[in-house]
């Protein structure tokens, strides 16, 4: 069983952060992250909301910069792995890392959150064939076809303007009449002429054998169902946690999401958490990055105060 003093869990801008900081802070470190740095940042096409860079960033390019940023720190070990428990042992932790475990003193969860499903009976055996929920990664397989985006926030918006400069014609499907995704985005999409609103309307039924052929949806001021025939259907209606098993100790509120004070302290002592795993409003990479260097402080506190369970 390999040991260090703080465990950070996910390598997003939330784990990338609070992983540097406790480098810094020359804390030994180790940050588990079963695919590369980056988080969403991988699948996002452009940030243009971070500040310091006033003509946006590819989101990849950005995710490189991260994983730069924590290669020169001989106190931070970075496992590429997954961690699917986390339990508490006298005064110790112990991460469940692929097959092997990894006892920390502290731990900072940074696992960040996945996208929300439709709850669809085909939506699983679709995904791949037609459905998405990446516009960057398969964007291109829909050039000058017919496809929908579902979703009313900015994901669902700021991807849709991405998809609008590939495909001929975008259905983006609403259950309300109004959008909760950022102004500048409303404008854009509104302004956009291969857009056809489907607002007031749900997917209640995904066709197609091998791959999409079409989709139901019903309106819901009147409750009449017809069919769209599109090739592909992006959906961004929100994300869930994605989180190991953890102890029943740790609150979550009533949809998952870790219960921190303003310093990133979960309900157990060394435990924090930091970025979209945590509940809260905002979810941004700015927000993520603030998250994860305010965690890396107050662990670092935590450890030098001796407070190792
Ligand atoms: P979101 O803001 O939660 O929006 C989800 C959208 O999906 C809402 O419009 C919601 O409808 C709809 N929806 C939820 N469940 C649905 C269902 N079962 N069927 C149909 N529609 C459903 O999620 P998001 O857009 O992914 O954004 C998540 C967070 O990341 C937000 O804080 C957002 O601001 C942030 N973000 C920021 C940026 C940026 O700043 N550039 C870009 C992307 C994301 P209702 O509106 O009716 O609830």
């Amino acid at each position: 069983m390999r040991r260090c003093d703080a465990a950070v869990v996910g390598a997003g801008p939330a784990g990338v952060a609070a992983a540097l900081y406790l480098a810094r802070f020359g804390v030994n470190t180790v940050l588990v992250e079963k695919s590369a740095p980056g988080g969403l940042l991988l699948t996002t096409f452009e940030v243009k909301n971070y500040p310091g860079f006033p003509k946006g960033i590819k989101g990849y390019k950005l995710a490189d910069l991260l994983s730069y940023h924590i290669q020169p720190y001989s106190n931070l070990t970075h496992v590429r792995a997954e961690v699917t428990g986390l339990r508490l042992e006298g005064r110790h932790m112990v991460l469940t890392v692929d097959e092997d475990r990894l006892e920390a003193d502290c731990v900072v969860l940074c696992c960040g959150v996945g996208y929300r499903k439709l709850g669809l009976p085909d939506e699983d055996r679709l995904l791949g064939r037609g459905l998405s929920h990446c516009a960057m990664c398969d964007g291109h397989f829909f050039r000058g076809r017919r496809i929908g985006v579902v979703g009313g926030g900015n994901s669902a918006l700021e991807e849709s303007l991405y998809l609008t400069k590939t495909v001929a014609e975008l259905h983006l499907i609403h259950r309300r009449a109004a959008f909760r995704a950022a102004p500048v985005y409303v404008d854009k999409i509104k302004a956009a002429d291969n857009v056809v609103m489907e607002y007031n309307s749900i997917v209640t039924a995904l066709h197609g054998s091998d791959k999409l052929e079409g989709v139901t949806l019903k309106r819901l001021p009147t409750g009449t169902e017809e069919f769209l025939p599109i090739e592909g259907l992006f959906i961004f209606i929100g994300f869930e946690p994605v989180l190991p098993d953890l102890p029943a100790e740790i609150v979550r509120d009533e949809r998952g999401f870790i219960v921190t004070d303003a310093e990133m302290r979960s309900s157990v002592p060394g435990v924090f958490a930091a970025g979209d795993i945590r509940s809260k409003l905002c979810r941004q990479v700015v927000t993520a990055v603030g998250d994860g260097a305010t965690a890396a402080n107050a662990a670092n506190s935590y450890l030098e105060q001796g407070n190792a369970r």
